[in-house]
Parts: C-alpha cells; structure tokens; sequence
C-alpha cells in the first residue's frame, strides 16, 4: 500500500498546475490513463493568464516553449462583416496560440520538478471510502497498484464520472460537438496572431494558425445537427468550409490535404455539482466545462488548479472554509459565464428560426 495526501486524476492543464502547487508542500500522486498528451484542439490562452503563470513561477519556461502572441480576435457574427478586437485594448496585453502538447508536457514536468509522482499511463479502476480518507486501486502497466490517500483531486476534464458514486452529478447545458481538423501552412500570412470565427445557420466556425506551423480548421454544432457525411469525410468537410467567401480568405495561408476524416470532440458546457465535498475536490473541466466560443477552458483550469490546491493545502491544516471559498467561486465563475455566454450567442439574430440559434436566445 502506497500512501499519499493527495491523489490527483487526471494530469491536463488543472490537474498538473493542482499538483504544482500542492506537491511542494504534500505527498501527491498525480496519474493520466495517457502516456503523454495527446495533440488536440484548444490553443487560444487568455491574455490574463500571464498573472497566473507569473505567481506560480511558470512564466520564464512558458516564454522559452515557442508560444506565438495572439493579438486580435476575428468575428463574422450577427453580421457578414468581420469585426476585430484588438489586444491593444486589454489591460492584459496579447493573449498566446499554445504549442498546446508541449504546454501540457511542461506542466506535467514542473509538477514532477516540484516533488509530484506522476504515473502515466494509469487509471483508477476502484475507490472506497477508507475512514477519513480513501482508497484506490490503479490499473497500470505493471499491474495494480494500491493507494491510500486523504483526498482525491478531480481533474479528469468534462467527462468525468470519478465521484459520481460519492453524490456529485454532472449537468450538461447543452449538446456542443466540435469536428476539427489540422492543416499545413506555407508561407507566414496576415492572419498569424489572429483568431476568426464565422457564425452559419447551424453553428460556428473557428480558425487559427498554431506556432508549430499548423492551422485549425474547427466547426461546432450540436450532436443531434451534426451531418453525418461531415464527420466522415474531410473533403465534404472542406466544401462546406469553402461555402463562406470570408472564412476560404482566413484559411487561404494552410493546404488540408490528407484523408483523415475530421476529428470530432465533446465541447458542452457543464458544471459538477457540488464541485466540492468530504475529502475531494473537483477543478478545470471535470469542475466547470466551457463553450470553446469563450476561450476560457484553459484559463479557468490553470486558476482552479491554483485555487484547488490552495483550499486543499488549508483544510490539510484544519481550516476548511478555503474549501467553501472556493466552491462559492465556482458558482460565480459558472454565473457570470452562462451570462456572457448568452449575451454573445444573443447577438446572433439572422437566424433565430434555425434550432441551434433558436436553442440559444435569451
Ligand atoms: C473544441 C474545443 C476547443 C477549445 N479551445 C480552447 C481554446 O482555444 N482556449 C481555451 O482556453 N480553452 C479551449 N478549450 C477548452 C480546454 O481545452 C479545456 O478547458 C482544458 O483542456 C481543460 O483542462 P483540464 O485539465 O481540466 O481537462 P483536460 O484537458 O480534459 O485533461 C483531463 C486529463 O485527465 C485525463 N483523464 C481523464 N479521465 C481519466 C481517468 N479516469 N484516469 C486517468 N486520467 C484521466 C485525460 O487523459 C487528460 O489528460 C477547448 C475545448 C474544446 C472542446
């Protein structure tokens, strides 16, 4: 039996910056069902995001892992003519397209450097409550392996279903997919340091160029709108992208050649509730999950990673209004969020008799 204070599940964007600011001063195991992570979708990070890697002592590392500045945001909605937000006017400054793995990868070994144990790939395949604390089996490449520990951490991202059995619940607002794919991008074009998104009758699309010489190429639906024939094939992908003048003007700079059918992700948003009881804890996604339309996800993992380990920290030393803080803040958060979330999809009123704009007015 290995014993720890606190076991982390899940090693994404919360749950390593959780065991980065925990591992310091606790016993902390940190485990992905992943090796390593995976090349996905999600790299715009807000401009405020620097306080928070700055305060954990992140910022030096992330300045050398070759992250492009994001300056201005592009939008096609309520209208057919693009509008910009410029960084100019955020108190923050710019924002930054993530080398998203690497990202992953320097979180992960901070964590490590920090005095975390990571254990990759593993999984919890049992957890019972054990006195004041719990045991977990984990099922690993040398077989299972057994752990006690005071608390455990959920930041297994939106699906996770971890502490369902001890009374959380996870509701889903709504039915958001994202099918996405990856192309090539030749020579630099106007459109680095840009993001654009384009509103259409049945969703939304997304665009941007990654540091590692990529771009995105993103469509978001909800499930039960999702063409089948889209998922499927990447050039009946391509042709409906190619339908909107603005947006082929956007991605003109990346060549899509290939023949992997576009990817497709879960993109809801979701709150667990409650997000905190006796002897764990959730954070990041597993916590509260964002519309990609917010570019929030990364941001609120990075700050609930920080949070969560700070009201663990506190209850490990008697006091567990930290605890309580932090789910009151996880209401406000998910507040303010649904709020903006509607006044931004609001703005769209072209097509208020299409059900997934319909779904979505106020
Ligand atoms: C289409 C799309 C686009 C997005 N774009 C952006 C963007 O541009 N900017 C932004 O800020 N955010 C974006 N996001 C959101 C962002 O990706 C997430 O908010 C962020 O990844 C959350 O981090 P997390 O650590 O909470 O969860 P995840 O990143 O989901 O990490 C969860 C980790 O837990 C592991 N795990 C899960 N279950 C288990 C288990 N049972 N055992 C062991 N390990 C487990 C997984 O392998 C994974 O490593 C986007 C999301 C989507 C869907």
């Amino acid at each position: 039996m290995h014993e720890f204070d606190a076991v982390i599940v899940g090693a994404g964007p919360a749950g390593a910056t959780a065991a980065i600011n925990l591992a310091p001063f606790r016993r902390v195991l940190l485990v992905d069902r992943v090796a390593e992570p995976a090349d996905r979708i999600g790299d715009s990070l807000a401009p405020a995001a620097r306080r928070l890697l700055d305060d954990m002592g992140l910022w030096v590392d992330f300045a050398k892992d070759g992250h492009s500045p994001w300056y201005v945001a592009r939008s096609a909605w309520g209208s057919d003519f693009p509008t910009e937000r410029d960084s100019i006017a955020d108190l923050d400054g710019n924002g930054w397209h993530l080398e998203r793995k690497r990202f992953e990868i320097r979180l992960r070994k901070t964590a490590v450097d920090r005095g975390a144990v990571l254990l990759a790939p593993a999984k919890p395949i049992a957890l019972s409550r054990s006195g004041a604390g719990w045991l977990l089996t984990l099922e690993q490449s040398q077989g299972p392996l057994h752990v006690s520990t005071r608390l455990v951490l959920d930041c297994g991202g939106r699906a996770s279903s971890l502490l369902k059995p001890f009374g959380a619940s996870r509701r889903a607002d709504d039915r958001l997919l994202c099918a996405y794919v990856f192309g090539v991008r030749g020579v630099p074009s106007q459109s680095e340091g840009s993001t654009y998104v384009e509103s259409v009758p049945d969703g939304w699309w997304y665009t941007s160029a990654s540091p590692d010489g990529r771009r995105v190429l993103a469509w978001h639906t909800d499930a039960d709108l999702m063409p089948a024939n889209l998922v499927r094939s990447r050039s009946q992908f391509l042709e409906m992208a190619g339908r909107s003048r603005s947006l082929s003007a956007e991605i003109a700079d990346a060549s899509f050649d290939g023949v992997d059918a576009p990817r497709v992700i879960a993109a809801y948003s979701s709150a667990l509730t409650p997000p905190v009881g006796a002897g764990w804890v959730a954070a990041g996604d597993a916590a509260l999950s964002f519309d990609p339309i917010s570019s929030q996800g990364l941001f609120h993992a990075l700050y609930t990673g920080l949070a969560s380990a700070a009201a663990v920290e506190r209850s490990f030393l008697g006091d567990d209004s930290g605890l309580n803080d932090y789910a009151a803040r996880l209401t406000s958060i998910n507040a303010a969020y649904t709020r903006n979330l509607k006044s931004w999809y609001g703005l769209e009123r072209r097509w208020r008799d299409h059900t997934f704009w319909r779904r979505r007015q106020i």
